[in-house]
């Protein structure tokens, strides 16, 4: 039997994206390849918050024990390595049946599936099947991947998709984009991948949610749909404000929404930022 190490598993409303509203069941992995340091930091500055809490990461005995982060990545725990023994590898047995535990009538209604990380798409891509295959997973219909788009699909996971796509007269697929501009710290030619998000559209719905704070994120921004577009990708566009405490994301809700206006594309909110200040397990 295949096992996730589980960084987070709980339910709430998917608060971003295609599917901001929707009550959810977030799965998420431990890992990832980036590490976005410099997100609510000033350009070439990186942000030591995570690393700084990591040198007392032996106060901690559980992630709602966690210190909230307002700059890098703010699910840092799911990949930092000093936070890996908060993450219990599990299961899929085990996660089947915490997910019943938690949905709130112990059965799949009309909530959707989140599989987000980190990056979900590293090695984990072989032990989905036997978790969506486990028959208490029998009635969703709906699973977005969270991803940064650097990862590509196995084909063996890829075929996989297409045939749980197929196998259900609902079911569907989306793969939410979240591709690092410059800002987060990371380098464009690592993090910008249009050619392996292009693939992700033959399997399921992809959109590109693009996280911005200032004139110059917007301006990569542009430029990186300019590339996605120009290797055939045909997804939609979102801009998203930089998240982390709700002080900073309300200094830029306003502003992104009027960018994306401007150029045609959609907006996407942060929900769980004003309806749960972004706490852990939200
Ligand atoms: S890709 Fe996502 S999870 Fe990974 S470090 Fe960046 S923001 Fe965090």
């Amino acid at each position: 039997m295949s096992k996730i190490k589980i960084a987070e598993l709980f339910y709430s409303i998917q608060g971003e994206g295609r599917y901001m509203g929707v009550p959810s069941v977030f799965l998420r992995t431990f890992g990832c390849n980036f590490s976005c340091r410099g997100f609510g930091m000033s350009r070439g500055e990186l942000s030591t918050e995570a690393d700084d809490i990591a040198t007392v990461a032996f106060h901690f005995n559980k992630y709602e024990e966690l210190p909230l982060v307002s700059t890098g990545c703010d699910s840092y725990a799911s990949w930092h390595p000093e936070f890996k023994d908060l993450s219990p590898m599990l299961t899929t047995d085990a996660i089947a049946d915490r997910i019943m535990e938690i949905l709130p009538n112990n059965e799949w209604q009309d909530e959707h599936l989140v599989i987000t990380g980190g990056e979900p798409l590293l090695g984990w891509q072989r032990a989905y099947p036997d978790l969506l295959d486990h028959p208490e997973m029998a009635g969703l219909k709906e699973i977005t991947f969270e991803t940064n788009g650097t990862q590509q699909l196995t084909p063996e996971f890829r075929e996989y998709l297409h045939d749980w796509v197929g196998n259900g007269f609902d079911n569907e697929i989306t793969f939410s984009v979240s591709a690092k501009l410059p800002a987060s710290g990371e380098k464009w030619e690592d993090a910008i991948k249009p050619e392996i998000v292009c693939t992700y559209e033959e399997v399921g719905t992809a959109y590109l949610k693009l996280v911005v704070a200032t004139e110059e994120d917007i301006k990569d921004a542009e430029r990186a749909v300019e590339q996605f577009r120009k290797a055939g990708f045909e997804g939609h566009i979102y801009l998203m404000p930089v998240g982390g405490v709700e002080s900073v994301y309300t200094l830029n809700a306003r502003s992104v929404a009027l960018a994306a206006m401007k150029r045609g594309w959609r907006y996407s909110d942060r929900l769980q930022v004003p309806l749960f200040k972004n706490e852990w397990g939200t």
